[in-house]
């Protein structure tokens, strides 16, 4: 989401004549557009800013912008920090009057709770691949989660609109699409005539050219049945299901409010297995949740066993201020989330592999993307099951789809052959 909203900055500051330098010295504008999911991300930014502040250069430091979820949760510590604008997500169709009066000497800063607005530009960063939101904001208040807080709540875009967006990019070249939100089966529930995202989900299938067709994040509570069957009937869908577990344990999934137990998980995980075999699964994961106890934490490394992602995002808690779960007794120590996080990442990363190499001599469908930074004559892609792909090609088969076969499987994909 992130990533998608950059490329509506990029494009706003195309907009208004500005292109993009390699080094910050020499700017006349720095965006920081941020991400307050973890303390991590978060702290960057202020680093970030510090360093910003300090460039001289030949416009005496660049006019600071700070962007996304910390613009809109830490708005004045920001400005504190020599912020010059400070934008929350919501609001990116005001950043265009706010650069042009701040490069003319004005002050102006914006957050808040409303609708965002449509018609934003963009400058994508790919031609092959586009991100296209579809809803924004979240309702669900996991109890570990600052995304509500950040990004307000849920605001399904028209069908309409998201439709003419997919029917944009594929014109204009591009092959596999990404439906966003950051859980998409709420969508179009807020709309004056209610639209289910397996409806969407066909009408995007239905747009003339598309390749492949990706959601991300799909949660577990609202997972659906017949999303299952339109994902398997739709002849763009990719197999390729992005699930986010977050905890094992039923006790500790309670306590997130997460709203579903860890035997309803594995039974979807099962669903869309059987509805397409060669389906990849993958997920994100926490450990170290408040309370979260030894067997709480057994119960993820089973569940990791049980159901072998293809691959996670594996996280440790951290608190995030105003959330339910920063309030939450007992805490887990750092030393212990550590320890927890590595047993996990090497339980994973073994099964990743596993699984890859359990596939080799497979031919697989590649959307080649780019040449092989690491290897001369090798071009590199993904699979439909986002899988990646590295095999001897020329550049001219960028942009392509090609059948390759996996000859050797590591943690992070194949290098393989075409056929
Ligand atoms: N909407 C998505 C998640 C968005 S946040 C969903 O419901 O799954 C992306 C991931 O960051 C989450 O899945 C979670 O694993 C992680 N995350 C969110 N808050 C966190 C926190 N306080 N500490 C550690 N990880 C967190
Ligand atoms: Fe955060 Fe939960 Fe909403 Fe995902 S569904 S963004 S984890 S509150």
């Amino acid at each position: 989401m992130n990533e998608r909203d950059s490329e509506t900055l990029a494009g706003i500051c195309e907009g208004i004549g500005l292109s993009p330098c390699d080094d910050p010295a020499d700017a006349e504008v720095a965006i920081l557009n941020t991400c307050a999911v973890r303390e991590k991300p978060q702290e960057k930014v202020y680093s970030r800013l510090g360093e910003l502040r300090k460039l001289g250069g030949p416009h005496g430091g660049p006019l600071i912008v700070v962007t996304g979820c910390v613009a809109q949760i830490d708005a004045d510590e920001l400005r504190r920090r020599g912020a010059d604008i400070v934008v929350g997500p919501r609001c990116y169709d005001m950043l265009q009057s706010a650069l042009e009066e701040r490069l003319s000497g004005c002050a102006f800063i914006e957050g808040g709770d409303r609708p965002v607005a449509e018609c934003l530009p963009a400058a994508r960063a790919s031609k092959l691949k586009a991100f296209v939101n579809i809803i924004y904001g979240c309702d669900n208040f996991c109890a570990y989660c600052i995304v509500p807080y950040a990004r307000g709540r849920e605001q399904s875009r028209r069908p309409e609109d998201i439709i003419a967006e997919v029917r944009d990019v594929v014109t204009s070249g591009c092959r596999d699409v990404t439906l966003l939100g950051q859980n998409v089966n709420s969508y179009g529930h807020d709309l004056p005539e209610p639209v289910s995202f397996a409806a969407l989900m066909r009408q995007a299938d239905a747009v003339e050219g598309l390749d492949r067709l990706r959601f991300t994040t799909s949660h577990p509570k609202d997972m659906t049945q017949d999303l299952i069957e339109t994902m398997a009937s739709l002849p763009s869908a990719c197999e390729h299901l992005h699930l986010p577990i977050q905890a094992g344990s039923d006790a500790v999934l309670e306590a997130m409010g997460r709203g579903y137990t860890y035997a309803h998980f594995r039974s979807l995980i099962e669903a869309a297995r059987e509805a397409m075999p060669r389906m990849s699964v993958t997920t994100d994961v926490m450990v170290g949740f408040p309370g979260e106890t030894e067997e709480d934490f057994e119960a993820t490394l089973r569940a990791f066993e049980e159901i072998r992602f293809d691959q996670a995002f594996m996280f440790k808690y951290n608190d995030r201020p105003g959330t339910r779960a920063a309030t939450m007794e007992p805490k887990v120590s750092n030393a212990e989330k550590q320890r927890r996080l590595l047993k996990l990442v090497a339980l994973q990363n073994a099964t990743s592999r596993v699984i890859n190499v359990a596939t080799e001599g497979e031919v697989f469908e590649v959307l080649v993307e780019e040449a092989d930074p690491k290897s001369a004559g090798k071009v590199r892609g993904r699979t439909r099951q986002n899988k990646l792909m590295i095999f001897p090609g020329e550049e001219s088969l960028i942009g392509e789809l090609v059948n390759v076969r996996a000859v050797k499987g590591f943690l992070w994909g194949w290098t393989g052959e075409r056929v």
